[in-house]
């Protein structure tokens, strides 16, 4: 079993509710580093956490909104 490194509960995929088991330790390893993406291998979609809804998807925290893409329009 592997808990969420946010809420620590039993780590659970928020997209088809399969429990997250890495393949080997280093995966395991990435879960501690934020920068990293952990996808589910079940369902092959960003992780999520099932209880607290937080992605693994390697962005920061506390970065909610929209991006700022520079948008060239020439009219
Ligand atoms: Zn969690
Ligand atoms: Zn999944």
């Amino acid at each position: 079993m592997v808990a969420c490194a946010y809420c620590e509960r039993p780590l659970v995929c928020d997209n088809c509710q399969a429990e997250y088991a890495p393949a080997d330790p280093e995966t395991y390893e990435e879960l501690s580093e934020p920068e990293v993406a952990i996808v589910c291998p079940s369902c092959e979609k960003v992780l999520v956490c099932h209880w607290c809804k937080t992605p693994y998807d390697g962005l920061p925290e506390g970065d909610e909104g929209g991006s700022n893409a520079p948008e060239i329009g020439i009219g």
